[in-house]
């Protein structure tokens, strides 16, 4: 599709079709976030590049967010760049998980896949890589870390071609690699660029300007062949796609720079072909290189594929062109909170446009709320713009709830409404209970709760109105302890926290079905209702389904009252009270109660959770346990020491593979005996592991656990 240039015009002065909403994904020390400052240096946003070694870098700085990737800091810089404005946006934390990934992968239109030069692909990659696949996304591939000793360019592009990224392509090749490093080459036009020799290849700390202009000069003799074999590899590539490459590639002609550029970018967005780079994070020349590349190659908002999403009146899909003349339509892909203007919904408009004081609708919570202000995000800080257009990626505050506008939320016209694909939330695995040290602490408990759930939708709390304590459950050890120390570190709240537990599940094993009758006295009034349903177990992973019997004529505030009933019911299971899943309960009759009003609701809804209950204690309940994938990438030396330490604990080991520099262990592990893994992990490989545990699925606990 040809960019689409008049009067098309974001928000800001920028050309629609000169703007690239993009984002860096990479594996854990893939040098995402050295990357990322050395662009910044670069397009001129930082005088000096920070350094992670040093910790001066914008977009870290807690230990614990390096590790897990949890941003605790909203980072997202828009980066002037030869004519045009790239948006460089921080995707949300958590991407071990799938949906997690999905959705943050939505906000972007192009991505940037950072890759380790030494360490290859690695398991994130993989699924960062697998999860841009699934959602159309356009993508470069860039090899860092090409200084390192061991790094090895055309070894990575096989490991990805032959494995997760096939239509990957190199425009660029090294000179030299690790300690030789000296420069690039460039594919496209055959010519090479080398890194001055009088400087060391410093981190950080250097002036800008300090690097004096790399020398372009001739690919050098004893590297030639193998350029020309990778550019006639690129060629074939593109003229798979293109008739007149075809033709010269045919007949042996030369096929001009200009010509390349071209049919490469066709092939990108067409999701064809993925360009590869190669370079470092500790000198200017790659970086600029890799912008030139995002320019070339990766898409406007204009070309970038819209999501599909439903209009909730019709139920009929459309997508909405990115036009600012359209209704509004936009996601909101993170949240955070600031002193100034409290919570902040980060949102890519995906259509139209909205003011400042406007109104709009989440379609999912169907509230209504105000735009206080728009602010367009500008390095990292925020300023305050009249209005947002399709394209743009801009801050809002909202008035209203916390839960309004909260991440993966569509916010659309109200008039117009429409609804993107909602997120699936992770699963929680562990929860804590937190106390109140005194009781001024509790209300401020309550609110800062509050507030980090609606940041981070893979966080979730329940509070004990018996005992005042709360509950909040989350992915892993971590993932809490970084939550509670918020607690007290941002909103001053003075809390006691329990042990980490494993948040368990409860699921049934036949199926049963009874009829509740009711007749007591509400409010004083007589009500006489009754409710059918029957529960039966549901196949694994299914969640939880509550359904009218197909055929059911009764009217639908009825048949809600006892959806209702049947939904509180569930929330405890009959073993020991957690929340029931994979359950697939069936509504088959409902007595129109006597009396009316809300009170005759409420009779609906207390004879369902009575039916409910009676259905759970007598459909043989057990339980069930979060089991996690457990990834753990260590040098070969530390493999036995590791292998071991999962085994002891109990888990089962399911894959072992060669990796450059290592080993790539993949096993399974119920939650309960991850408890301080990554502490014992780290003290028995001399923290040389990387470890990663996601949620994998819930199994049966062992008699032992569930004392059945
Ligand atoms: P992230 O976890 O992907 O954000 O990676 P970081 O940017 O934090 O980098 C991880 C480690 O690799 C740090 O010690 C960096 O100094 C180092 N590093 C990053 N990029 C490069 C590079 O291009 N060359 C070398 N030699 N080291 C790098
Ligand atoms: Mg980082």
């Amino acid at each position: 599709m040809a960019p689409e240039t008049s009067g098309s015009e974001n928000s800001g002065s920028a050309p629609l079709d000169a703007v690239r909403n993009i984002g860096i994904l990479a594996h854990i020390d893939a040098g995402k976030t050295s990357l990322t400052e050395r662009l910044l240096h670069v397009a001129g946003l930082r005088p000096v590049a920070g350094g992670v070694d040093e910790g001066t870098t914008a977009t870290d700085y807690l230990d614990i967010e390096r590790e897990r990737g949890i941003t605790v800091k909203a980072a997202s810089v828009n980066l002037g760049w030869k004519g045009c404005f790239i948006h460089l946006i921080d995707t949300p934390g958590h991407v071990d998980f799938g949906a997690e990934v999905d959705r943050s992968i939505r906000a972007l239109d192009g991505a940037v896949l950072a890759v380790c030069g030494v360490a290859g692909v690695q398991s994130r990659t993989e699924v960062l890589i697998a999860a841009c696949a699934k959602s159309g996304l356009p993508r470069l591939v860039f090899v860092n870390k090409m200084d390192r000793r061991g790094a090895d360019f055309l070894s990575v592009l096989d490991d990805l071609r032959f494995g997760v990224e096939p239509g990957v392509v190199a425009v660029q090749m090294p000179w030299g690699e690790g300690e030789s490093f000296k420069g690039i080459i460039d594919l496209i036009r055959m010519d090479a660029r080398r890194f001055s020799e009088d400087l060391p290849p410093l981190p950080s700390g250097r002036e800008r300007g300090d690097e004096p202009a790399e020398l372009l000069c001739a690919i050098p003799e004893d590297l030639l062949p193998r350029a020309e074999k990778l550019r006639s590899f690129l060629v074939e590539k593109l003229a798979d796609h293109d008739l007149s490459i075809m033709e010269d590639f045919l007949t042996g002609a030369m096929v001009s720079p200009e010509r390349i550029l071209v049919a490469l970018r066709r092939a990108t967005l067409s999701l064809s072909l993925v360009p590869a780079l190669c370079g470092t994070a500790f000198r200017d020349l790659p970086a600029m290189l890799l912008l030139d590349a995002v320019r070339d190659f990766l898409p406007s908002p204009f070309e970038a594929a819209t999501p599909e999403g439903v209009e909730p009146k019709t139920g009929s899909k459309v997508r909405r062109r990115p036009d600012r003349h359209e209704s509004f339509s936009a996601l909101v892909f993170k949240t955070s909170s600031d002193p100034q203007n409290g919570r902040l919904c980060w949102t890519r408009v995906w259509s139209g446009s909205l003011q400042a004081g406007g109104r709009i609708l989440d379609s999912q919570s169907k509230v209504i709320v105000r735009t206080k202000k728009i602010f367009s995000i500008q390095a990292d800080k925020l300023e305050e713009t009249p209005e947002a257009a399709a394209g743009d990626i801009v801050a809002l505050s909202l008035s209203g709830a916390p839960s309004v506008g909260g991440s993966g939320a569509t916010l659309c016209d109200p008039a117009h409404p429409l609804l993107y694909e909602s997120m699936r939330v992770p699963e929680p695995v562990v929860s804590v209970v937190i106390e109140p040290r005194t009781a001024s602490d509790t209300a401020k408990i309550g609110s800062a709760l509050e507030a980090l759930v609606a940041e981070d939708s893979a966080l979730r709390v329940f509070e004990d109105p018996q005992t005042g304590r709360y509950e909040l459950s989350g992915l892993g050890e971590l993932h809490l302890e970084v939550a509670t120390e918020r607690l007290s570190r941002e909103y001053g709240a003075r809390i006691r926290t329990g042990n980490p537990r494993v948040a368990y599940r409860e699921t049934l094993t036949v199926a049963v079905s009874h009829r509740e009758e009711f007749d007591r006295d509400i409010g004083g009034e007589r009500m006489r209702t009754a409710v059918e349903a029957e529960l039966a177990p549901g196949p694994r992973g299914s969640g939880m389904l509550i359904e009218a019997a197909p055929g059911l004529r009764i009217p639908a505030v009825w048949i809600e009252a006892a959806r209702k009933g049947l939904s509180s019911a569930l929330s405890a299971g009959p073993v020991s009270g957690h929340p029931l899943d994979d359950i697939r309960a069936t509504i088959r009759d409902v007595q129109v109660p006597t009396g009316s009003g809300r009170l005759a609701e409420v009779a609906v809804e207390a004879a369902a959770s009575l039916c409910g209950r009676y259905c759970t204690s007598h459909a043989k309940g057990i339980l069930l346990e979060p089991v996690m994938r457990v990834e753990v990438e260590v040098p070969e030396a530390f493999f036995g020491a590791t292998a071991a330490a999962i085994t002891s604990r109990g888990g089962r080991l399911e894959s072992v593979d060669d990796v450059q520099g290592g080993k790539s262990i993949a096993a399974a592990a119920p939650m309960r005996v991850l408890f301080g893994f990554a502490t014992e992990l780290r003290s028995a490989t001399e923290g040389r592991a990387v470890f990663q545990a996601r949620f994998f699925r819930f199994e049966p606990a062992p008699p032992s656990i569930s004392g059945t």
